[in-house]
């Protein structure tokens, strides 16, 4: 398991699970607690939050598909009043349902609801602020991958290229934590569209060394995301010409088939 510290408070634990799914911990060290974020294998969320005598404060979904809520009824029969948030009513054992810029407070911390729909209609996106202590950090689940994005399950490339302008509108410093592992398949992608990628080629080798030492790829930043992922890349010459497109929702329609059948 990684930890990212967020400041002397904060941590965010990155707990693999699945197959390639990533499950997330917020633990405040003040309040003694800790926010999941996906659970899908509660066990393993619980049995660290004991370890570190940390209650469970809520969990937050980042859309309804089993590898991502399907721990949430689980863990509502196992702490009552737990409150678990999210943007879809297909959601299980959804308590409180959020919609696009709405603010929620857990603890001291306000997370801003960001709706992404495409991947599934319902998807939201959880932003944090950054301040003096700390950068801003977004939980991205399947709508932003490090150098990808997720598949148009239930909506057009119209609707992802609003949704990740969402994203790529947010502060360059901001920390990407997203809802699989995937990134080894998405940067050979993204060489493909840009064989002479510099930040892309560096980024493989970095991500080469990280899967060496099973070590998860999160988070990136929506900086270093802007250089190399060409979901984000669309008006750049060379994605436009691999693609034969130019309008923006034409290049993001072709490359999301590209990457389908690559
Ligand atoms: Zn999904």
């Amino acid at each position: 398991m990684k930890q990212t510290s967020i400041n002397d408070r904060y941590k965010v634990h990155t707990l693999p699970a699945l197959k390639d799914n990533y499950m997330y911990i917020l633990t405040d060290y003040f309040l003694k607690f800790g926010i999941a974020v996906d659970p899908v294998e509660p066990e393993k969320v619980l049995e660290i939050l004991a370890k570190e005598e940390l209650e469970l404060r809520a969990v937050i979904t980042t859309h309804h598909h089993f590898d991502h809520a399907g721990g949430n009824k689980q863990i509502s029969e196992m702490i009552k009043n737990i409150s678990i948030y999210g943007g879809d009513d297909r959601i299980d054992s959804l308590t409180k349902k959020v919609c696009h810029n709405e603010i929620i407070q857990i603890g001291d911390l306000l997370f801003k609801c960001l709706h992404t729909p495409c991947h599934t209609s319902g998807h939201v996106c959880y932003y944090i602020e950054g301040d003096a202590s700390h950068e801003p950090i977004c939980f991205t689940g399947d709508t932003l991958f490090i150098s990808g994005c997720g598949r148009f399950f239930e909506g057009s490339a119209k609707d992802m290229l609003q949704s990740l302008n969402i994203l790529s509108a947010l502060p360059l410093n901001t920390k990407i934590f997203c809802g699989h592992e995937y990134t080894l398949n998405n940067l050979k992608f993204s060489l493909s569209v840009e064989p002479n990628n510099e930040e892309a080629l560096q980024k493989l080798k970095i991500v080469e060394e990280k899967l060496k030492r099973h070590e998860p790829t999160v988070p990136s930043t929506i900086g270093e995301e802007l250089k190399y992922n060409p979901f984000l890349r669309l008006d750049k010459k060379s994605v436009q010409l691999y693609t034969n497109e130019d309008n923006p929702t034409a290049v993001m329609a072709a490359l999301r088939k590209l990457k389908d059948n690559f």
